[in-house]
């Protein structure tokens, strides 16, 4: 059931042009930035910071994916286990900063799932994360460097981010099961 529009278009629109300003303020540029997008919902949000990005320093940033599925432990009470299944940054990614984009940070998990691959491919020199939902319930240290919203969720509800590469409309919704 959904409860509330937490953001609409220009919403979404206005959340990805600031944190694409902040990418570019924190890095002095992105000259040394790769924005790797994490399957499914974090591939358009990445490709649009990496436009708006052009907008403001002339160049596209370069780009990457990340394609992470959660499984989810039938046999225990333990949270679900993101495995990396494929990866796809056909750059050497040593002294780069990496710049993670999804569209939801909750347990921290996906995200260190993808720090794991990342250091497996090289040293890059630091890695950064963007993020439109920020729900909170954090199970690991992890945190974002740029957040579109930070939304109190309880675990019950969920957040549906609908964009419209994916889902044909554009808005994120809170709803409950
Ligand atoms: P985490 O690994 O931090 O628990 O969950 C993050 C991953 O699961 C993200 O890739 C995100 O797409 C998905 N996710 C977790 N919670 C939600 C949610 O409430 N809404 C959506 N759309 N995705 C979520
Ligand atoms: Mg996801």
């Amino acid at each position: 059931v959904d409860k509330t529009v937490l953001m609409d278009i220009d919403g979404i629109r206005r959340a990805l042009t600031r944190i694409s300003h902040e990418i570019v303020e924190k890095n002095k540029g992105t000259k040394n930035v790769i924005l790797v997008g994490i399957r499914t919902r974090g591939i358009p949000l990445a490709e649009r910071i990496a436009s708006e990005i052009e907008k403001i320093e002339g160049t596209k940033p370069a780009m990457g994916i990340l394609d992470i599925t959660l499984y989810r432990d039938d046999l225990s009470t333990l949270s679900y286990q993101p495995v990396v299944r494929e990866t796809e940054i056909p750059y050497d990614i040593t002294g780069k900063t990496i710049v993670l984009v999804d569209d939801v940070l909750y347990t921290g998990r996906t995200i260190r799932a993808a720090l794991d691959a990342l250091i497996d491919m090289g040293r890059p020199k630091s890695i950064q994360l963007a993020v439109l939902i920020d729900r909170g319930h954090r199970e690991l240290p992890i945190r974002a460097d740029f957040v579109g919203k930070n939304v109190p969720t309880s675990s019950k509800e969920e957040i549906r981010v609908v964009l419209k590469e994916n889902d044909g409309d554009e808005k994120v919704v809170l709803s409950e099961q």
